[in-house]
């Protein structure tokens, strides 16, 4: 299991929890936060953002993703995702499948972790939820330019 220290954590889920406040969730009412913790301990927030046109719109996961990116980190330690429900959920296969991009850049697994809104939280990491998975070194692309 990958380490994530005690503040890393408590960074994380205040971040995820301001997401959740800034979802845009107003077809499906399920407002969902994320975070990601970069290899250089950044921290970034996202919130899914949905739209009237069906098949529109982004998951929280893969907005904070985008967010990072945009803030040109392209490497991850971990993403945590949190919604309102009392169990934890986990992140859609879309989402695991982008996770597994940026996972491929890195050259490391990356941490995922899943909370609750009465603070239950569960760990696993996306080689184990998302093994084998098909991304970019499948197809030989230089990735070097996406420094950690
Ligand atoms: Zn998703």
């Amino acid at each position: 299991m990958l380490k994530i220290a005690k503040e890393e954590l408590e960074k994380l889920i205040e971040k995820a929890k301001e997401g959740l406040k800034n979802a845009y969730a107003p077809r499906s009412n399920f407002p969902t936060g994320a975070a990601v913790l970069t290899d250089k301990g950044n921290v970034y927030q996202g919130c899914n953002v949905e739209s009237v046109i069906s098949g529109m719109g982004t998951c929280a996961e893969r907005c904070a993703i985008d967010n990072a990116i945009a803030n040109g980190e392209y490497c991850f330690k971990a993403i945590i995702v949190i919604t309102k429900l009392e169990n934890p959920v986990k992140p859609c296969g879309m989402c695991l499948h982008y996770i597994n991009e940026f996972a491929q850049v890195a050259n490391h697994d990356i941490a995922i972790i899943m909370a609750g809104s009465g603070g239950k939280i569960s760990k696993s990491s996306v080689f184990k939820m998302l093994p084998e998975a098909f991304g970019p070194r499948d197809l030989g692309l230089n990735l070097k330019k996406y420094k950690c």
